[in-house]
C-alpha cells in the first residue's frame, strides 16, 4: 500500500483536520474518513496527527478471529444517479451555496457532488451468519480498490445497536485485504423486532 492509496480512504471535510491525511499511530499508519477506516504497518514517512481520533482502539474492541465471523468477497456495488440536490445538475455554486453557470462570477465547484453535477447512491445487503449487513456502494467501491480485499462479517451490524439503544463502533464489519486491515460501518437498519 502506498500513501496515495491510503488517501482514498480519507475524509475531505475541511472541519475534520484530524480525518484529511494519512497519520501513523503506534505500529501502524491509518487513513478513515469515520465511516471506513484502514491501517497498515507503519510506514515511516507517515508522521502522527494529534488531531487524528484513536482508531486503534476501535481496531482492538473487533475481535478478527472471531470464528463467527465469514468472510466473504465485497459486492458488486449497486447505484442510483440522480442530479445533484445542492446545484441543480449545474456542478458549480455560488458564495450562498446557490446554483451557478461555471462562467458566473463567484462560481465555485459544487461541494455535494463534487462538481460532477449528480449525486451516486445506493447500498447492497450481504448476508452472514446472523442476519443480513447493509453497506454502502459508494464505500463497497472504495474498498474493492484493495488488493484481495475480503469482507468479515456476523450479519447483525446493520441492526444490532437497535438492541443496545444506542450507536456502538462495534458494529463495525472487518476488513482484510494483503498489507492491511481495516473497519467499514454498514447502514444502520432499524427494526422494530
Ligand atoms: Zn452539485
Amino acid at each position: 500500500m502506498t500513501i496515495e492509496q491510503l488517501k482514498q480512504f480519507c475524509s475531505t471535510d475541511k472541519t475534520r483536520p484530524g480525518l484529511n491525511a494519512p497519520f501513523s499511530q503506534g505500529e501502524w499508519t491509518l487513513a478513515t474518513n469515520a465511516r471506513v477506516a484502514v491501517r497498515v504497518p507503519r510506514l515511516p514517512d507517515v508522521s502522527e496527527n494529534k488531531e487524528a481520533p484513536d482508531v486503534l482502539k476501535l481496531f482492538s474492541e473487533c475481535n478478527f478471529d472471531d470464528p463467527g465471523r465469514v468472510w466473504v468477497d465485497p459486492p458488486e456495488p449497486v447505484f442510483t444517479v440522480t442530479q445533484c440536490v445542492w446545484c441543480d445538475g449545474k456542478k458549480y455554486l455560488d458564495e450562498k451555496e446557490a446554483p451557478r453557470d461555471p462562467s458566473d462570477k463567484g462560481a465555485q465547484p459544487c461541494d455535494g457532488c463534487d462538481g460532477k453535477g449528480e449525486n451516486r447512491s445506493g447500498h447492497v445487503d450481504i448476508t452472514g451468519p446472523l442476519g443480513t449487513t447493509t453497506l454502502a456502494s459508494i464505500y463497497i467501491e472504495l474498498i474493492r480498490t484493495l488488493p484481495n480485499c475480503k469482507i468479515g462479517l456476523f450479519g447483525d451490524e446493520s441492526t444490532k445497536d437497535k438492541k443496545k439503544g444506542k450507536s456502538s463502533h462495534l458494529l463495525a464489519v472487518c476488513l482484510r485485504f494483503n498489507g492491511g486491515d481495516g473497519l467499514l460501518m454498514p447502514m444502520r437498519i432499524f427494526n422494530n423486532d
